[in-house]
């Protein structure tokens, strides 16, 4: 007798002929989340991979909690192993069972039968299961319609599962079946929520950070490696790219008129992520914008910050209003992070007036009575990186 994991897939389920890449690389990375937490064997078999732990140094516990981050994950379930007779599913689950009902009252049965040959049928299973869980629980009633608790036993070829916690998975896709890209990751609430959403598509999301010194402080910059590390419980190990911008902001606030000091500072922000991205080889760069949040995010703004841009440039928050952006960045676990008072470098010199409607050759001439690219080419230099990880 045994306590497992079971994680059920969502979408991957659906794949035709790609599933089982898809099923190595979420075993893999399955494995790498659970790395420093105990002996564990990962193994799937019939759209499910198995957890099980190799011996008692295992935090089962904070297995879950873990697995509940893994993207492709729809649910997942703690599952207990007893050995393939009527007597020990019967005697053997209740322990278990009585921590899967504190709390509740209702219950129903369900029973599955990939080894036809077990003597018993699903319905004489469930009857059986069912007298002997009133039995011992006086306090549950059944409910078939709508139970607080479904209790599943599965006959597998071996073994027989019984799982009653079902608790939800982080759902998408693994993370690195999905290709790569680059994050603008600032301090602010959005752009933590856009790498946790294309990272759920299957990204493997690398972040870049446009830093102010001495405008933007220590501190902030401590901040944003705090977000990374947060999302990377999602992500996985995050490459974190740290950029110093103050010169290049310090020369468009010289050169440039002052209403188009925002547009020039993105265009060159994208411009200098994207030599970073060519570097890393990645395929696109993503950002927190959301459409008319902001002067810098209408739409003509969009016009020309893309047209600096050779990347297709995502930004999955652009339909979202900022009580949905919170939601999330609440769910995640970004919010209060984010909300620490530190400055970013994009409210450093911002103009008071910044053009909503910006036309693109008016913001291509300005930029272009300056030659920024020395300075582009000293920031992509000088740009720090570094590996951020949440679990060893
Ligand atoms: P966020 O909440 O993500 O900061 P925001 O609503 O404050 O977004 P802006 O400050 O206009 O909006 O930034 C829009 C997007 O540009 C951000 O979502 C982020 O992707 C990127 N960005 C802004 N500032 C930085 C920075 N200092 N470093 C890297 N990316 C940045
Ligand atoms: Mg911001």
């Amino acid at each position: 007798m045994k306590e497992y994991i079971l994680c059920k897939y969502g979408e991957i389920a659906l794949k035709g002929l790609n599933k089982s890449s898809f099923e190595s690389v979420l075993t893999k990375n399955i494995k790498r989340r659970l790395s420093g937490i105990g002996n564990f064997s990962v193994t799937r078999a019939q759209s499910t991979i198995y957890v099980e732990p190799l011996d008692d140094s295992c935090d089962m516990d904070e297995a879950v909690e873990r697995l509940k981050k893994v993207f492709g994950i729809a649910k997942l379930t703690k599952a207990l192993e007893v050995e393939k007779s009527m007597e020990a599913i019967l005697c053997d689950s209740m322990d278990y069972l009585a921590e899967a009902f504190e709390g509740y009252s209702t219950f129903k049965v369900n029973a599955k039968r990939a080894d036809k040959k077990f003597p018993f049928k699903s319905p004489e299973i469930c009857a059986e299961l069912g007298h002997k869980i009133l039995e011992q629980f006086p306090g549950m009633r059944v409910d078939v319609h709508e139970p607080d608790v479904t209790v599943t036993v599965e006959i597998r070829e071996r073994h027989a599962f019984i799982n009653a916690l079902k608790i939800d998975g982080a759902g998408g896709i693994p993370v690195g079946t999905g290709g790569r890209g680059l994050l603008l990751l600032s301090g602010g609430i959005d752009s933590p929520v856009a790498g946790y959403m294309i990272a759920k598509r299957g990204v493997v999301v690398q972040a870049v950070h446009f830093e102010a010194p001495p405008y933007t402080s220590e501190r902030a910059r401590l901040k944003v490696e705090k977000l990374v590390s947060e999302i990377a419980e999602y992500c996985g190990d995050v490459v974190f790219h740290c950029v110093p911008f103050t010169r290049i902001q310090e020369c468009i606030r010289d050169k440039c008129p002052e209403e188009l000091f925002t547009i020039i500072m993105r265009r060159l922000m994208f411009e200098i992520a994207q030599r970073i991205a060519d570097k890393e080889d990645l395929a696109c760069v993503i950002t927190g914008e959301s459409l008319g949040q902001v002067a810098s995010q209408t739409m003509y703004a969009m016009v020309c910050t893309d047209a600096a841009c050779r990347m297709p440039v995502l930004r999955p928050c652009i339909g979202m209003d900022k009580a949905e952006i919170v939601e999330i960045s609440r769910k995640i676990g970004t919010f209060e992070t984010s909300i620490e008072p530190y400055e970013d470098c994009c409210t450093v010199f911002t103009p008071k007036h910044p053009k909503t409607r910006p036309v693109l050759d008016d913001v291509v001439k300005a930029q272009d009575s300056f030659d920024f690219e020395p300075l582009i080419a000293e920031a992509v230099e000088n740009t720090e990186v570094k590996v951020i990880k949440k679990f060893v």
